[in-house]
């Protein structure tokens, strides 16, 4: 018997009696953070979207109406704002993210729930975001889970290649040495299960109303479709605690 498979022997006997079979093959939980983590109804994207506008007004000296245009056409063509920005105007993607991402938290709640379950799940748990660390890290505290995270993998290290690129999924799975097929994505857009499903992982879509949440559906890339992960958790994990 390999390590792995001794770590995961270990684990089943960490699961709780209550606990979904269902979910039995499972070693690592893979979250997404934005809307996913928390409610997308905080509506903290559009903070973040007005940042990126704001900036791309500073960097070309242009009006807002233009900076929009600008911003959306970058997103259309390279699937970022940030990926255009670089390739077209060079911009230091460490100073862009971090400018962006300067936004107050406090439509977060703590989520002494979330608090909770997370740490009941038999095996590690990560952070899949396409946002960068320090932000990643500012939201957790304010939902108040940053314990109950082994990692997080950000935008750097999915260089610079976000959600859906099948890039960033192979390098988390390569860099925690992941095997796909005993790992589970949680998601509130469709279009990120598709590398994961592909892969392997098992899927969970945070049906939660987030913006484009919906864009290229496909049941076959969902496994499991929820309203709120905190729900979830708390009916996989039964009476356990
Ligand atoms: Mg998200």
């Amino acid at each position: 018997m390999n390590a792995f498979n001794l770590l995961k022997r270990f684990d089943a006997l960490r699961r709780g009696p209550h606990m979904d079979r269902q979910f039995d093959h499972i070693c690592d939980w893979i979250f997404d953070l934005d809307n996913c983590l928390y409610p997308a109804s905080t509506g903290l994207f559009s903070l973040i979207d007005e940042r990126m506008g704001a900036y791309i007004e500073r960097l070309l000296g242009c009006s807002p109406e233009e900076a929009k245009r600008v911003q959306k056409a970058h997103f259309h063509q390279h699937g970022t704002t940030l990926a255009g920005l670089m390739q077209e105007h060079g911009i230091d993607p460490h100073e862009f993210l971090e400018d962006v991402h300067d936004i107050p938290l406090d439509r977060i709640r703590a989520d002494e729930r979330l608090g909770r379950l997370l740490p009941r799940l038999p095996g590690r748990r990560f952070v899949f975001t396409n946002g960068d660390a320090p932000y990643a890290r500012r939201v957790l505290e304010a939902i108040g889970v940053t314990d109950h995270f082994d990692d997080l993998h950000d935008i750097h290290a999915s260089s610079y290649r976000p959600k859906p690129d099948p890039h960033g999924y192979a390098l988390m799975c390569e860099r925690f040495c992941i095997d796909p097929k005993h790992a589970l994505l949680a998601d509130d857009m469709v279009q990120n299960l598709v590398p994961a499903k592909q892969l392997g992982m098992t899927t969970i879509w945070v049906d939660n109303g987030s913006e484009r949440g919906n864009h290229g559906y496909d049941e076959t890339v969902i496994d499991v479709r929820v309203a709120d992960i905190g729900d979830w958790l708390e009916s996989i994990l039964g009476d356990d605690g």
